[in-house]
């Protein structure tokens, strides 16, 4: 098929081969065509509720879909509009959110949701400029919002349609780089189709998370294979270029599960001045980064936040539990220590070890209590 380059830089590598314009009729029906049939139906897909789209696009970043689907709808149960979401709590809305990690999406989507109604009478804003000045509100976010709502002509780029490009148009290096960047959003943007910018951005996202994808793509069942450089030049697997990831740090955390005889823990709220960071700022339980010995590290660090509990404090190891948080991996050492009441200290809160769902506690909180759980129920 014919071809054209945009942008050739002065870097051979920035290249941005496309559809020529002659072409980009029949490429973009080709793809819509394939939507059409083979599109997954997925909630957000069956409105124009820019409410609801802009829920499920925040869910999505970070998240596979499986896995944000049962959350999108409990969400939207609870907080059914923007005015529900605004009223409430930010503790609520933490709660709703909990296990789907990256917490600040929600504590965006919440203040997001106080500016919408103080400053756009409740409405998602129409031009991009407004919406990307809501918090968390990225170009991105913008885009898929007000394309697949409103229909406004804003071409998406997240990483399923870059991969998409990448490999349609062989484009070499880091994607990433602003430059190289920006380029490929002037050929997403150029190849968007006019009348159905919606449909379009989502066909687009589709095809790299369903057949372009990541490992071993589906090239035999793509609707622009035609059109594709990289399956031309036969290098699919060279395309795009591998990205150089920060490597993880390497944290241990000694974490105490304080529990009295009736099955109540002790929580920290994430006000509390020795609330640990790799919680999330969520409900947790005391815990301490430690470097050498565990369970010396923890008593040190018990005796600082409950003055009650003496040096000779029996702490008994749970099994370890390994978490990630971005650019962490975490080793978990929890540690029971029994009392037979719990202490009462500011910023903190008894709640039932096999309750702790019904509060904003993060994953690693949450296998922390499940260890917790199996030994004592063991032990009855
Ligand atoms: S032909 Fe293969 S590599 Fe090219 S866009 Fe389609 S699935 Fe991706």
């Amino acid at each position: 098929m014919a071809a054209r380059t945009i942008e050739a830089g002065p870097v051979r590598e920035w290249a941005v081969h496309l559809p020529s314009r002659a072409q980009l009729h029949p490429f973009r029906r080709r793809l819509l065509a394939w939507f059409r049939r083979r599109r997954r139906n997925l909630p957000w897909r069956s409105t124009r509720d820019p409410y609801r789209i802009w829920i499920s696009e925040i869910m999505l970043q970070q998240t596979r879909v499986a896995a944000a689907l049962p959350y999108y709808r409990r969400f939207l149960q609870r907080f059914p509009s923007v005015q529900a979401l605004a009223r409430a709590p930010l503790e609520a809305v933490l709660r709703a959110w909990s296990g789907l990690g990256y917490y600040n999406r929600a504590r965006n989507l919440h203040r997001a949701a106080k500016e919408l109604l103080r400053r756009h009478n409740g409405k998602f804003p129409r031009d991009p400029g407004s919406a990307q000045a809501l918090p968390g509100v990225g170009r991105y976010t913008a885009a898929a919002v007000l394309s697949i709502a409103y229909g406004a002509p804003l071409a998406v780029l997240d990483g399923n349609v870059v991969r998409v490009l990448a490999r349609l148009g062989a484009v070499r290096g880091e994607l990433r780089a602003p430059a190289r960047w920006r380029r490929l959003e002037q050929a997403a943007q150029e190849l968007l189709a006019p009348d159905a910018p919606g449909v379009w951005n989502q066909a687009m996202m589709e095809l790299g998370a369903m057949v372009c994808t990541p490992r071993t793509p589906r090239c035999g069942e793509c609707p622009l294979a035609d059109w594709c450089r990289a399956r031309q030049l036969g290098q699919v697997e060279r395309f795009p270029a591998k990205r150089r990831r920060p490597s993880q740090r390497k944290v241990t955390l000694a974490v105490a599960v304080v529990v009295d005889p009736h099955g109540r823990t002790l929580l920290l709220r994430p006000e509390h001045p020795q609330a640990c960071r790799f919680f999330a700022g969520l409900w947790q339980f005391p815990a301490v980064e430690i470097h050498r010995d565990a369970r010396a590290e923890l008593r040190r660090h018990l005796r600082q936040i409950l003055p009650e509990t003496g040096a000779a404090v029996q702490l008994d190891p749970l099994p370890p539990v390994e978490h990630a948080v971005t650019r962490h991996a975490i080793t978990l050492r929890p540690f029971l220590l029994r009392m037979a009441v719990l202490p009462r200290i500011r910023h903190s809160a008894a709640a039932r070890l096999g309750g702790l769902e019904r509060r904003a506690i993060s994953n690693a909180t949450r296998k922390i209590a499940a260890a917790a759980r199996r030994i004592l129920t063991a032990e009855r």
